[in-house]
């Protein structure tokens, strides 16, 4: 391979393009021509600019998605208003919507980050590395996607590079995850990671505070029981603290078997 070939596939994969979804190279720049930005040297126009369809994140997306996801009565619904909805940027970069894995409605409810590169192509959440060692970290405790645990990610797709989804993006996401913890109503919830926690209970500690330590997330009337840990793909990273999961799994099993008791004796 000639040397500038190389170079110019190296730069791709570190601007995110780390993988060939088709045969044939598809120039979305001729696509988005018609909605280009203006060139900076043009200066700001006093009149509003037209919203070029692939608009960042603004009040109105972000409304629009809440009225969207309100709307939805089911999961089957939530996952298609999802698919149709046009109002996060990372849709335009990603092959996929990843909505959810697992059982619907099942007792326990994950939430993670972000989509991958392996998620992205699947459009499933969790099914590269870090998802196979989710799933033995969720069989250590009798869990198991296909049977008992249902798995989403606070961003439904992956952001380039799988750098950190931005504010705007997690913005216009969150009212779709909001309505998917009210529809799925689970009786335990896992948050995966900072990120998660961050967007989810709106706590910015690091994740190493927050881990281990119950807390609650209110769906309707209800309060659910709701445990941060650490993000498998950190993990895998980080494998000396697998112990700290390990605890905070144990402590899910606990409650989980606790809620059972309970509810056997009525
Ligand atoms: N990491 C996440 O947070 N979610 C996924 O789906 C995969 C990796």
């Amino acid at each position: 391979m000639a040397d500038d070939t190389l170079a110019t596939l190296n730069w791709l994969v570190e601007a995110g393009a780390d993988e060939a979804i088709a045969d044939q190279p598809v120039n979305r720049l001729v696509a988005k021509a018609a909605v280009a930005p203006m060139p900076a040297a043009v200066p700001r126009p006093t009149v509003p600019a037209p919203t070029p369809s692939v608009a960042p994140p603004t009040s109105d997306a972000i409304g629009g998605a809440m009225a969207t996801a309100a709307a939805a009565t089911s999961l089957a619904e939530l996952q298609a208003a999802l698919e149709a909805f046009d109002g996060c940027a990372l849709k335009h970069s990603a092959t996929n919507t990843v909505f959810a894995d697992g059982v619907a409605h099942a007792p326990v409810m994950l939430i993670g980050e972000a989509p991958g590169r392996d998620e992205d192509r699947v459009g499933k959440p969790f099914v590269g590395r870090a998802g196979q060692l989710l799933d033995k970290m969720l069989a250590s405790i009798g869990l198991d996607r296909k049977v008992n645990a249902y798995i989403t990610n606070v961003i439904n797709w992956r952001p380039p590079d799988n750098r950190d989804p931005s504010p705007d993006e997690a913005a216009a996401c969150l009212p779709f995850l909001r309505r998917h913890i009210e529809l799925a109503n689970p009786q335990i919830i896992i948050l995966l990671g900072a990120v998660a926690a961050r967007h989810v209970v709106g706590v910015s500690d690091g994740i190493m505070k927050l881990r281990g330590r119950w807390m609650e997330y209110r769906v309707g009337d209800r309060m659910v029981p709701l445990m941060p840990t650490l993000h498998p793909a950190y993990l895998l990273r980080q494998p000396a603290h697998k112990r700290l999961a390990w605890r905070d799994l144990q402590a899910v099993r606990d409650r989980l078997e606790a809620l059972a008791g309970t509810r056997d004796a009525v």
